[in-house]
């Protein structure tokens, strides 16, 4: 299929919106990106993504510099080219402050708990990384090493999510599928307490859609 700037621009507007509308990214925080042959399609700093139009998505390369656009790309654009960098099966990335999500973030724990099988067919556990500020490289860095471990998808402390997959569709279900097992989990918790499959059970799943 041929690439079209203007179809993955199109592209990422409508999964921002979605992203936005699920209570996945609020206010103006949040941002995404779409390899491109040209390059890195970014959103840029400072835009709310439900009222984002296709000036506020810019084109970097792998260093972070604007190709094209004339906005300024996400403060986290560094994070977006280090996970690129390190891995070539990585086209669209998310990362946002889902409430639900970011909660185990502050409550500084990593997600693990086989509480559901499509969750445990997929992960043992999405990591925590230690707290960095925001938008510096050491973050970007430590956030490349995770996902260079083959980890998808990482916490990251007191801070937010962030997840790759091979398109934008597939990040959005991903991360979706996380905040549903996130919001599953605090429900069993108010009720009583979670109880999770046990080893069997979770090597029966795996065993029978053998995909890991
Ligand atoms: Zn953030």
């Amino acid at each position: 299929m041929q690439f079209s700037e203007q179809g993955s621009k199109n592209d990422i507007l409508y999964w921002s919106k979605r992203l936005y509308q699920k209570d996945m990214s609020p206010s103006t925080s949040g941002n995404i990106s779409l390899k491109t042959p040209e390059g890195i399609l970014i959103t840029s700093s400072g835009v709310c993504l439900n009222d984002m139009n296709e000036d506020d998505i810019v084109l970097i390369d792998y260093d972070g510099n604007v190709i094209n656009g004339t906005k300024k790309p996400s403060s986290e654009k560094i994070m977006h080219t280090e996970i690129y960098t390190k891995r070539d099966d990585i086209n669209a990335i998310i990362h946002c402050h889902c409430p639900l999500i970011t909660a185990f973030c502050v409550a500084q724990r990593p997600i693990n708990k086989p509480i559901l099988p499509d969750f445990a067919l997929i992960y043992d556990e999405i990591p925590l990384i230690p707290y960095y500020c925001p938008s510096t490289i050491e973050l970007a860095e430590a956030v490349g090493i995770c996902f260079e471990k083959n980890n998808n998808v990482a916490l990251l402390q007191n801070h937010g999510v962030v997840l790759g997959a091979d398109t934008l569709q597939n990040a959005f279900y991903q991360i979706e599928s996380l905040r549903a097992y996130v919001q599953t989990y605090f429900g069993a918790e108010v009720i009583s307490s979670a109880k999770y499959l046990n080893k069997k059970q979770v090597a029966e799943i795996r065993q029978r859609y053998i995909k890991k």
